[in-house]
């Protein structure tokens, strides 16, 4: 007897399984603690947030500091628990008998997750070995009255690349039977949107996060935007009150405060350029080009790098196990003195 759905027996749970060290530079995670920065500000705002009630002044505050931040209108958004539970009600709300949506690959790995999460299948095109993709082959992949929906990461993780803005145009206006998503959760700092599209597209989504520029990946809070008419549908499947008040007070002080955390991401793109070239001055290794607050790069001795970063606690994220991305690692941009821990390992490691 097996209770639940019967293409769940073959799959297995979420996991973001990556090793746990002094030095985190495998999760793309921010090292400013949101909570020690706008704590007086929280705090304020929370003598007037009621726990004991599911409605509260502060979601209206919310929504209109963030229309105002996305420059979009309030009912273009929802809100969510990270980018994350976006993704899992969007692709509930598309699937159907037979509904499938495509992706590139090698992009994040959770769109696959959340697909088989909600039994929506997913169809992948891969990556050119320059992270190039061809347009007519993902329209040709797409061109099915059971797609529902295109998946495009920009920039990409965990390649780094911006895709290029006329294959993006060109896909929009070439699907106008079907949603294209774009997932912008490294949009602060590629500075790269498709939002001030989303009235001439109404078949255009996109989802960010305040994980990344904002610091919070543990507050779990991101948002999705899209025309009126689609967040419309979208929120059929949305559970009522989806948001902890708490989340929402924390989501806002840190738009109320939003400068210091857009400012420390300057900090976060200087250190990843200064990264940057201090890898590429090691011959051995070659650097990719990077729109966002992490680096890829190719060593061909990858995994054994990665095992003496690990020894030297810092945890890197291997992202070798495709054929393109073989020996590849990436690693997020930490504070000063862990960038430096880093390169000092790494080039311990070549001598
Ligand atoms: N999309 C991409 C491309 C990501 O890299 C991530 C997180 N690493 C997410 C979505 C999910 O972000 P969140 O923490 O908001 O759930």
């Amino acid at each position: 007897m097996y209770y639940f759905r019967s293409d769940l027996r073959a799959k297995k749970p979420v996991n973001v399984d990556v090793p746990h060290k002094r030095i985190m530079l495998c999760l793309n995670e921010s090292t400013l603690d949101p909570f020690i920065a706008v704590k007086n500000d929280f705090f304020n705002l929370m003598k007037d947030v009621k726990l004991n009630r599911y409605y509260s002044w502060i979601t209206k505050s919310l929504l209109n500091e963030l229309a105002d931040y996305a420059q979009v209108e309030k009912d273009m958004l929802i809100m969510g628990n990270g980018a994350d539970e976006l993704l899992y009600y969007l692709f509930s709300a598309i699937n159907d008998v037979q509904a499938f949506a495509v992706t590139l690959t090698p992009s994040y790995f959770d769109y696959l997750s959340y697909c088989n999460a909600v039994g929506l299948k997913l169809k992948m095109l891969p990556l050119d070995s320059d992270f190039s993709f061809s347009t007519p082959k993902l329209l040709d992949l797409a061109n099915d009255i059971n797609c529902k929906m295109i998946i495009l990461c920009n920039p990409n993780n965990p390649t780094a690349n911006l895709l290029p803005p006329s294959q993006i145009e060109e896909i929009l206006l070439k699907n106008k039977d079907r949603l294209v998503l774009i997932d912008e959760t490294y949009y602060e700092f590629s500075q790269v949107t498709w939002g001030h599209k989303l009235s001439q597209y109404p078949n255009l989504i996109i989802i960010r996060t305040f994980s990344k520029a904002f610091s919070a990946a543990g507050l779990r809070f991101g948002y999705m935007m899209a025309n009126a008419d689609l967040i419309y549908q979208i929120k059929k499947v949305v559970t009522a009150f989806n948001i902890s008040i708490m989340t929402q007070t924390m989501a806002y002080a840190i738009l109320k405060n939003k400068s210091l955390f857009l400012e420390h991401n300057n900090i976060v793109i200087s250190e990843r350029n200064r990264v940057a070239s201090a890898l590429k001055q090691l011959p051995q290794i070659s650097v990719f080009h990077s729109a966002t607050n992490f680096l890829l790069f190719r060593y061909n001795k990858s995994v054994d790098l990665f095992s003496s970063l690990l020894t030297n606690e810092i945890a890197v994220r291997d992202v070798g196990n495709t054929k393109i991305l073989k020996n590849c690692l990436r690693v997020t941009q930490g504070s000063v003195q862990e960038n430096n821990m880093f390169i000092k390992i790494v080039k311990e490691f070549l001598k």
